[in-house]
């Protein structure tokens, strides 16, 4: 995945093996969703997305391809 939700998502999923389970890093994302009534500005992903950066807050992604799949974020990938 190239998108920081989408990588926050995946690291919930439990694992089948329990030595890889152990070893397993979740990204924990701090704060509430934001009201779908009054998005932020910029990335809606923003005030929880432990990748933003300045550019998030005020512009809003658009779809790019990275690593052949197509994704609405800044910084994708690691
Ligand atoms: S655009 Fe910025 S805030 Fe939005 S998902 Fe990408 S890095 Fe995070």
């Amino acid at each position: 995945p190239q998108h920081p939700y989408t990588r926050a998502l995946l690291s919930a999923v439990p694992l089948p093996d329990p030595a890889a389970e152990r070893r397993r890093e979740r990204i924990v994302l701090l704060g509430d969703p934001p009201s779908p009534a009054a998005p932020p500005p910029g990335c809606t992903f923003h005030p929880r997305c432990p990748k933003a950066r300045d550019i998030c807050r005020t512009e809003r992604p658009l779809l790019q391809l990275a690593a052949s799949r197509e994704v609405a974020c800044h910084f994708p990938g690691d």
